[in-house]
């Protein structure tokens, strides 16, 4: 039902009745992501596009208003990063979601945004090839993941979302529509807006295309899991596998207390002596890809005697299923960690080889903060990306808690999210940390895309006032 004042008739001219809601007609899930410190807050509208020229018409009618624009794909984004504002409008692409092409001679896929991680992979899969980013959370759409430049387990070897995306088309703030790069290699012709547009949390443009590479699809994998007696030897093993050259599509790490927690919540039985489980601090799972099987095994072959070399206490190669589970088990440590009381998940990425000074220094500065903090986690080892639950019911010492750990990244040369992105969450710890001259430089390059500041405020930057 149409409210006074509101704009609901307007939008419904644009997308259709059935697909303009007020805030108060809409499911509650448009509120928030799955950030565990943002509060949910329900937008005034929601609109369910169904192609480009309509989300153009949405923007150009929230310009007009002076209203809000926020773009949402599965909300599965874990920095509040789609979480709207009280007053805005909601452009949710659960509408544009299909696979427009799959170029096999290209090797590229063309997408609406709409369209999640599992059916590109599904789609891409029947031509035997894969879009290989692969964060935890295969729902999340090609939109969420462009916007918050998504990693997960298999950027070691593939790369991030960056590396994979080489054209978009995608609305301004001001309305207008650009697209930029193409089915194309390389391109070195001006400034690079796809790569300006990826990791923007939907503050300069609203992506409604995008063509995104694919791989041919590797037909063998072996996965091996290696506990270690303390974390530090762990880390310090990290270096060494790569530099063997195996190159791992998977290297992770992940803590003795969230390795039981997410075998225990999952029925995960590894086989794993009790002896070995009870003297081990952490473990590494590294998972190697081929095209052959035996060059797999081969691979896994050397990196069992390098694992031994460096210290685990035992070696195991992992059979299809306990592999797939545990691989499966590690994407989801999120929900373990949420089921488990964490507060608030930090994304740190350090340089690799700073890793075990950045655990010292975590350790010490929970000790420090006293008050039952805790931290626990695993973390993406290979990029130096460490995800970490952190356990602090108080908001303002957990705040000075998370604010020590950003400062702490940023002094060993790291970022505060290597790839959650910023959103409302850690906002603060950015706009603290980062150098001032970039922080005003990145707001010039967001009123050239956005000059009213209607896209996503309150988002990375404080609203415009
Ligand atoms: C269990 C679990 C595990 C996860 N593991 C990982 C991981 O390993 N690695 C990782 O990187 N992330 C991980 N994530 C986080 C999450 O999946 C990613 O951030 C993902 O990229 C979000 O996609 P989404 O479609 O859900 O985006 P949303 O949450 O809907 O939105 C995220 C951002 O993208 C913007 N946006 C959405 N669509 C568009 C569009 N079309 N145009 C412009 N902006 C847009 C939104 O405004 C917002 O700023 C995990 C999340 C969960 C729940």
């Amino acid at each position: 039902m149409s409210e006074v004042g509101s704009i609901v008739g307007e939008l419904a001219e644009i997308v259709g009745a059935a697909n303009a809601l007020n805030g108060t007609d809409a499911t509650e899930d448009y509120g928030h992501d799955e950030a565990l410190a943002t509060a949910p807050v329900q937008p005034a509208y929601v609109v369910r596009p169904a192609n480009a020229a309509e989300v153009a018409g949405v923007v150009k009618l929230a310009l007009a208003h002076g209203l809000p624009v926020t773009a949402r794909g599965s909300g599965s984004g874990l920095c509040g990063a789609c979480r709207p504002s009280a007053n805005g409008i909601v452009v949710s692409f659960e509408r544009m979601n299909a696979v427009l092409e799959i170029d096999v001679d290209n090797q590229v896929a063309v997408v609406q945004p709409g369209v999640t991680l599992s059916e590109l992979d599904t789609a891409a899969g029947a031509a035997g090839l894969t879009y290989p980013v692969s964060p935890g959370e295969l729902s999340a759409s090609l939109g969420g993941t462009i916007a918050t430049n998504a990693g997960g387990m298999r950027a070691v070897r593939y790369g991030v979302t960056r590396n994979h995306v080489i054209g978009l088309q995608a609305v301004l703030g001001t309305g207008e529509t650009i697209s930029s790069g193409g089915r194309i290699a390389k391109i070195s012709s001006g400034y690079d807006l796809t790569q300006l547009i990826i990791g923007s949390e939907g503050t300069l443009a609203l992506v409604t295309e995008a063509i995104v590479k694919l791989q041919p699809k590797p037909a063998a994998s072996q996965t091996v899991l290696a506990p270690f007696a303390d974390l530090d030897a762990v880390i310090g093993a990290i270096p060494k596998i790569i530099a063997s050259g195996v190159a791992p599509s998977i290297l992770e790490y992940i803590d003795a207390l969230t390795m039981a927690a997410i075998t225990y919540l999952t029925k995960l039985s590894l086989g794993i002596p009790d002896s070995v489980r009870d003297s081990a601090q952490a473990y590494l799972v590294v998972q190697l890809e081929n095209r052959e099987q035996s060059r797999a095994e081969e691979d896994t072959e050397r990196v069992g005697e390098l694992l031994g070399e460096l210290g685990a206490i035992d070696v195991y190669v992992l059979d299809g299923n306990p592999a797939h589970k545990l691989i499966e088990a590690r994407e989801h440590a999120f929900w373990t960690a949420k089921t488990a009381g964490a507060h608030e998940i930090v994304d740190i990425v350090v340089p690799r080889q700073a890793m075990p000074e950045f655990f010292r220094s975590v350790r010490g500065l929970v000790e420090r903060t006293g008050s039952g903090s805790g931290v626990a986690g695993c973390g993406h080892a290979g990029d130096g990306n460490v995800h970490l639950g952190v356990f602090q019911a108080d908001p303002a010492i957990r705040e000075r808690l998370v604010h020590g750990m950003c400062q702490l990244g940023v002094s060993l040369g790291g970022a505060i999210s290597g790839e959650h992105g910023i959103g409302r969450e850690k906002k603060p710890h950015f706009l603290a940390l980062e150098d001032p001259v970039k922080l005003d430089l990145m707001r010039r390059i967001k009123t050239a895309f956005d000059p009213a500041g209607i896209l996503n405020p309150g988002v990375l930057f404080d609203p415009l006032d």
